[in-house]
């Protein structure tokens, strides 16, 4: 998953893309980058590791020019190399061009080959890349058609913000899988995966792109066109930007994050009530379904688990040892609130299972007396294909365990999911979600390579 922002006008574009990575963190923490552009060339900065932690004053003086676009990176294709960091800027006939893109494409394969056999190389390891290929090959006129002839030959999911003669664009594939929001500040236009972007450079929202969109800016001057047919595409929004990722004071698929989580837990209480002292949250990702929950039933609702916000990511090493340390130093049970109790324990969703079995255990260890689990959306069964870095199907654990068998391993007294109905049931746009890690059932044809590394070349490091 990834965060992406763009600036069509505005003195200080590159400062102000900053900003915008700041608040798009918790979309990637691997590696961050921005592009700027003064009229004459293209200024970058690409760092490893988090941008509100590595971009300093020196660099973000840099980022020269009145427009920018900026990518904070979770990789879901592609290793963690620091050729992969976007944005990708490269060069054609003498004009720069920079991209960065957050969704996973399905046709990759099929496009890499085709390019490569007509002589393209490819300098990262990354499916994003294709689009600037495409940029390059496709007999190029006016921007608009241009632009459509090149994002029609490309399938999946793909929210891209572009910097390209002078122009900023902005692009949403006709499923709208990942989120795309439009912005104005002072006199321009502003870009950005999540509305909450725009609260923090104090712009203000105008809208989202729509599916299939493309917006072309050039200082304040707006063009919207549609790739053809996208009509007839039936829209997929990730529910799973709803359950977990997106942050929830943004507004993104018609709804404000907070209120649909919470709206998730009322449901979940209303399916699956739970006779305890009180409600826990796991946080943060529990803690707005578990208020949801507790006000529907009446039930008092503790903070009973507290966060460590100083947790490193560098010191930490993926042996078995650090990461159980890890969920230990990242949240920590009040044993005075819960001794003794019945506790109903919210989390938003199981993937592996692995984190909630170590929090449940900490929770029993702290002294609760009954532990009931309530998950606010259904099993995870199968994987994704357009940008959530879920594991393979075998990792999780839904796949192939019953929620009898997930409460067993997880150790706790009764555990109940969401029901996918019940879901849909409180969502905006119901019938505009894609629910493929829930149902198996996939709105596009399916990547014949499903290996994130896929793209990677023998014989590099
Ligand atoms: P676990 O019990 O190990 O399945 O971890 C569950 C917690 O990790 C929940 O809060 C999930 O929402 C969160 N999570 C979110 N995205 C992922 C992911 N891609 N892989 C693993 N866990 C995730």
């Amino acid at each position: 998953m990834c965060g992406i922002v763009g600036l069509s006008h505005h003195k200080e574009a590159g400062k102000i893309a900053f900003l915008g990575l700041y608040a798009l963190q918790h979309r990637g923490e691997e590696a961050a980058g921005i592009v700027s552009y003064d009229g004459r060339q293209m200024h970058v900065v690409k760092k490893d590791g988090l941008a509100v932690d590595n971009f300093d004053e020196n660099s973000i003086a840099q980022l020269k020019g009145h427009m920018a676009i900026a990518h904070t990176r979770y990789s879901t294709t592609g290793s963690s190399h620091t050729k992969n960091i976007q944005p990708i800027l490269v060069s054609h006939r003498k004009r720069p061009m920079a991209l960065a893109h957050n969704g996973n494409l399905i046709n990759t394969d099929e496009l890499y080959t085709k390019l490569e056999n007509e002589g393209s190389i490819f300098q990262t390891s990354m499916d994003s890349e294709i689009f600037v290929h495409l940029l390059a090959k496709t007999p190029n006129g006016a921007m608009a058609p241009w632009l459509t002839k090149v994002f029609s030959q490309v399938e999946g999911a793909y929210s891209v913000v572009l910097l390209l003669e002078g122009s900023l664009i902005g692009a949403r594939d006709p499923h709208g899988f990942r989120p795309l929001c439009l912005g104005k500040l002072g006199d321009g236009y502003i870009l950005a995966s999540e509305s909450c972007a725009f609260d923090l450079m104090n712009a203000e929202f105008v809208r989202e792109v729509a599916p299939g969109e493309i917006v072309i800016i050039k200082g304040n001057k707006l063009e919207s066109v549609f790739l053809p047919g996208c009509e007839k595409t039936k829209k997929s929004f990730c529910v799973f930007e709803n359950i977990y990722f997106a942050r929830p004071d943004s507004t993104i698929f018609g709804d404000n994050i907070y209120q649909v989580r919470k709206r998730l837990g009322a449901q979940l209480a209303i399916e699956h009530p739970a006779d305890a002292d009180f409600v826990l949250g796991i946080p943060d990702s529990g803690n707005y379904a578990a208020l949801g929950y507790a006000q529907q039933l009446k039930m008092p609702f503790e903070e009973g688990i507290i966060r460590n916000h100083y947790i490193g990511r560098t010191f930490i090493q993926p042996t078995q040892f650090l990461r159980e340390f890890r969920v230990r130093v990242k949240l920590n049970p009040i044993r005075e609130v819960i001794k003794g109790k019945k506790v109903v324990v919210i989390e938003d969703s199981i993937v592996r299972g692995t984190t909630s079995r170590s929090r449940i255990e900490g929770i029993r260890e702290a002294g609760a007396k009954e532990i009931h689990m309530r998950i606010s959306c259904p099993p995870i069964k199968s994987p994704c294909f357009y940008g959530i870095d879920f594991p393979s199907t075998g990792e999780l654990i839904a796949h192939n365990k019953t929620v009898a068998q997930i409460a067993d391993f997880i150790k706790v007294d009764s555990l109940g999911f969401l029901s996918l109905g019940g879901m849909m049931s409180v969502m905006k746009n119901r019938g505009d979600f894609c629910c493929a890690c829930f149902t198996g059932q996939y709105p596009t044809a399916l990547p014949k390579n499903t290996d994130k590394l896929k793209l990677e070349k023998s014989g590099e490091e």
